[in-house]
């Protein structure tokens, strides 16, 4: 069944490279593998997959102890300071990072262990009540502020979209995020670099490759849908 949910998402993501004249090596599938069990993790890796999406640190950690060391885990969900610690070595990337504080530490903890953590910056694309991530405007500030932290590397943007029906809803939140960062790129920041976008999920991510994610996060697509109640 995972096989070919995958195989399935591997098509469409080519297909949408295709249509939009994007080289397919463009573009990064995470996997999403949150409440997941590790064998339903394995057996994606065993399929190929190398990176995986996780929302919760302690989700994190379990399945870091248990998995191959050559997967690359990717922080996608909201990020409590007090828990930066716990990841900070374990993670490639944090999506997620929405205030100046948790920048400053986790550049903090990154310091401390003689690494650069690569960042995005979640930006609430829809200004949705029910999500994390700062506006369009706070975001350029964000970015400038935190700038300055050596031991992280800020390399987008992220964000959710809206839960829609037709994905053509999206597409124009999709372009937004996309000008966003052509529009601090042009500011020539340093130690900015607006190189990924991580955009796109189960319901609209053919979309989100054609209007420039880098990323996409696929979770449901891959894996079924999830049981939160069975915990
Ligand atoms: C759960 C989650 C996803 C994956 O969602 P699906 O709709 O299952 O593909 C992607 N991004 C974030 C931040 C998530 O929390």
């Amino acid at each position: 069944m995972l096989k070919e949910n995958l195989s399935k998402v591997e098509q469409n993501i080519l297909a949408a490279c295709e249509k939009s004249t994007r080289p397919r090596s463009e573009v990064t599938l995470i996997a999403v593998s949150k409440t997941k069990p590790a064998e339903m993790l394995q057996e994606a890796y065993d399929a190929g997959v190398r990176d995986f999406g996780e929302n919760k640190v302690q989700e994190i950690c379990d399945k870091y102890e248990v998995l191959p060391s050559d997967i690359r885990w990717h922080m996608i969900g909201h990020l409590q300071r007090n828990k930066v610690k716990y990841i900070i070595d374990k993670v490639c990337m944090i999506h997620s990072v929405d205030s100046y504080r948790l920048a400053e530490e986790i550049n903090i903890q990154a310091k401390k262990h003689r690494i650069v953590m690569p960042v995005l910056i979640e930006v609430n694309i829809a200004d949705e009540q029910t999500k994390f991530g700062v506006s369009k405007e706070d975001a350029i500030q964000l970015i400038e502020e935190a700038a300055h932290l050596d031991n992280i590397s800020i390399q987008g943007l992220m964000t959710v979209a809206p839960y829609v029906t037709d994905a053509e809803e999206n597409r124009k939140y999709f372009q937004e995020i996309k000008q966003l960062a052509v529009d601090i790129q042009a500011k020539n920041i340093d130690n900015v670099a607006m190189r990924v976008l991580s955009m796109g999920m189960t319901g609209d991510y053919a979309v989100a490759i054609e209007e420039g994610a880098d990323m996409v996060r696929v979770g449901t697509g891959i894996f079924g849908e999830r049981n939160y109640s069975r915990k």
